[in-house]
């Protein structure tokens, strides 16, 4: 399966995202909101919108345990506020749940999981809502991360991601009607959507839409087997998706309509704009590179023999080996930068340099030639060496310890 179309994301908006596998939680709903097991839904919708706005990544930018939090609270109250699913819970636990659509929050865009509950935040942090575009219904986004490293940052490469994500349950067609039975009139509303309501004893009407069929004048008759009545089904999903050479740490590559359709609400049949899929890029740092935007930085161990009479070394790249030829009198922490052997740009294709850092070693060991050759030399620049052992170090501690 090849996603439809990809997109590069700002690296600035993703984010750090969360280190944690991408998995539900399974602590306690109830302790995850820190509200008591009997807590009434006004409780939880408190605790909830308190816990949501402390925990919200945009106050807590680079928070990776925040986000984490924020997430878990998110599954903790769409279940709590969901009597069905909270009866189901408090008779069966996780488990029980199991069966049950739900959002996968930890693989999903913090400002979706807001706007998702946007009516209890109330506008608050300017959660803007993904639902409408122009009138057309639209699904939510996911979110997912892979690593790579830095050798597939030069070519280019592509991952087999694995998500999961609510879709139009087929048996019902996203109806939520058992196949066969159809929707009955609402009685609450008598069929209309709407119901009147009396305000300030008969002193105006006040019309809003009618809360056991959403407004839509029907209702469920016999709820579909597979989906609850719900009309959407949890899928597991698995897509190859492509890399592109070049690609920073934190950027995504934004897979276009591979998030969920529109909420049964907006459209039961999921007609409209399904969100994106956001794969977040962590490119895994090398044991012998260190990248500065397209350039690479290396540290090359030089002999101080090489250093001073100048050498030809072998420098290992990301693909294959250059020759690099240091001059005479080459000193500490001298920069040599070696042409296009970088990480390609990721708009322009053109690669970086590799700049390499001269790190000149000193032997710790020598033979007793080489120490004469060495001392030759030394006397050649008049300079005060050490003559015999014990060193210079056990003087010093000797004169310590002497005194
Ligand atoms: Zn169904
Ligand atoms: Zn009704």
């Amino acid at each position: 399966m090849e996603g439809k179309s990809t997109g590069l994301g700002p690296p600035e908006k993703m984010g750090r995202g969360p280190q944690c596998p991408l998995m539900p939680t399974t602590r306690d709903y109830y302790d995850i909101l820190n509200v008591p097991n009997g807590a009434s839904v006004d409780e939880i919708k408190r605790a909830y919108r308190r816990l949501a706005m402390k925990n919200h990544p945009d106050r807590n930018p680079g928070d990776v345990e925040a986000e984490t939090r924020f997430k878990e609270c998110a599954e903790a109250y769409e279940v709590l506020s969901d009597s069905e699913r909270r009866a189901i819970y408090d008779r069966y636990g996780h488990a029980g749940l199991r069966s049950t659509p739900g959002h996968d929050f930890s693989s999903m865009h913090a400002e979706d999981i807001f706007s998702m509950f946007e009516d209890i935040f109330g506008g608050a942090l300017g959660g803007r809502s993904r639902r409408r575009r122009g009138g057309v219904p639209r699904g939510y986004d996911l979110e997912t991360e892979v690593e790579v490293t830095l050798e597939e940052v030069l070519g280019g490469t592509s991952r087999l991601v694995e998500f999961k994500r609510l879709d139009v349950c087929r048996t019902c067609s996203g109806e939520g009607a058992k196949p066969g039975t159809s929707r009955v009139a609402c009685s609450g509303c008598g069929g209309s959507g709407q119901v009147a309501q009396t305000g300030f004893g008969g002193m105006f009407r006040m019309v809003t839409a009618c809360r056991p069929c959403g407004g839509r004048g029907t209702v469920i008759a016999e709820k579909c087997p597979d989906c609850r009545g719900h009309g959407r089904v949890s899928i597991q999903r698995k897509l190859d998706v492509k890399i592109p050479a070049g690609i920073h740490d934190g950027q995504a590559v934004r897979v276009v309509g591979e998030g969920e359709p529109p909420l049964p609400e907006l459209s039961s049949g999921g007609q409209g704009i399904r969100g994106d899929l956001h794969v977040l890029v962590r490119v895994r740092d090398h044991d012998r590179f260190e990248r500065d935007g397209d350039h690479l930085l290396m540290a090359v161990p030089v002999a101080f023999t090489q250093a001073a009479l100048g050498a030809e070394i072998e420098i290992p790249t990301l693909d294959g080996t250059v020759t690099l030829t240091i001059p005479p009198g080459t000193q500490h922490g001298a920069l040599f930068r070696i042409q296009n052997k970088g990480v390609p740009g990721l708009r322009s294709g053109r690669r970086g340099d590799l700049v390499v850092v001269t790190q000149v070693v000193v032997p710790r060991k020598l033979t007793d030639s080489q120490k004469k050759l060495l001392r030759d030399y030394a006397r050649t620049e008049s300079l005060e060496v050490v003559a015999t052992d014990p060193s210079l170090w056990n003087k010093i501690k000797d004169a310590m310890v002497g005194s």
